[in-house]
C-alpha cells in the first residue's frame, strides 16, 4: 500500500522536495512547473491559435525564459513562435517613421514592448504563491517542520515569502531559527573554503565545502533564477 494516498497533493509535493532537493525546495518546484510548462508548449500546446495570440501579446518570454526555451533544443516548436515574433516586429518596423512619440513603454498600443507578461514567469508567481502558502501553514506540523529543519534551508527570497506568509510569533521563530542553522553551516563551509585558498595550507584537501561558494550564491539569490531579487 502506498505509504501516503494523497501524495500528489500541494502538501506532499512540498514535503518531498524539502526531502529530495540539494537546494532550496521551493526554488526547485518553481523550476519544475516553468521546466513542465515549457515542455508541455513546446510539444503539443504551439499549434493552438490562442496560445500563439497570447505568445504575441506577451512579446514571447522575458530573456530567462528564452534562454531556458532555447535549451530544450526543440526546433519547430521554438521556430513557429519566434517566427510569429519576427512577424510582429517587421509590422511594427513598417511603422516605426511615424513614431515620433518614441517607441516605449509598452502601455500604449501600438508601441513596442510586452502587451502582457511573460507566459513562463506568470507560471512561475502560480507556484511561487501555491507553495509559499503550503510551507508556511504546513510548518506547524511534525513531519513538515523536521524535513524543512533536515533540509538544505530555503533561499532568502523563498525564506522571506515563508517567514511573512507565517502565521503565529512561534512558528516564524522557528523557521528563522532552522534558517540561521542553515546559513550559519554554509557560512561555516564558505570561511573554509576561503581559508584554504591561502597558499599555507594548499596541501589540505577540500571537502564537502568545496562548492560552498555556489552554494552560497544561490541560497543569497534563489537556486534557479527566481525573478524575486
Ligand atoms: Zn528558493
Ligand atoms: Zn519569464
Amino acid at each position: 500500500m502506498e505509504k501516503h494516498p494523497e501524495k500528489h497533493t500541494p502538501f506532499f509535493v512540498v514535503l518531498e522536495a524539502l526531502q529530495e532537493s540539494d537546494g532550496c525546495a521551493l526554488c526547485q518546484l518553481e523550476a519544475q512547473a516553468v521546466h513542465q510548462y515549457l515542455d508541455t508548449l513546446l510539444y503539443e500546446n504551439v499549434t493552438n491559435a490562442g496560445v500563439r495570440r497570447k505568445l504575441v501579446r506577451s512579446r514571447g518570454f522575458c530573456h530567462r525564459h528564452a534562454c531556458e526555451v532555447l535549451a530544450f533544443s526543440k526546433g519547430l516548436g521554438t521556430g513557429l513562435i519566434y517566427q510569429d515574433q519576427l512577424r510582429v516586429f517587421l509590422r511594427f518596423l513598417g511603422g516605426i517613421d511615424r513614431r515620433p512619440e518614441g517607441l516605449f513603454p509598452a502601455s500604449a498600443p501600438g508601441r513596442w514592448g510586452r502587451h502582457a507578461e511573460c507566459p513562463a514567469c506568470r507560471i512561475q508567481e502560480e507556484s511561487r504563491r501555491r507553495y509559499v502558502r503550503v510551507l508556511a501553514r504546513s510548518l506547524g506540523e511534525a513531519e513538515m517542520t523536521k524535513a524543512f529543519e533536515d533540509s538544505a534551508g530555503l533561499c532568502v527570497p523563498h525564506f522571506l515569502l515563508v517567514w511573512q506568509a507565517a502565521r503565529g510569533v512561534k512558528l516564524r521563530q522557528r523557521i528563522r531559527e532552522a534558517q540561521q542553522a542553515k546559513m550559519s553551516g554554509l557560512l561555516k563551509e564558505l570561511e573554509e573554503f576561503c581559508r584554504k585558498q591561502d597558499y599555507r595550507f594548499k596541501d589540505e584537501p577540500f571537502g564537502a565545502e568545496a562548492n560552498s561558494w555556489i552554494r552560497a550564491v544561490r541560497m543569497m539569490v534563489g537556486w534557479e533564477a527566481t525573478g524575486l531579487v
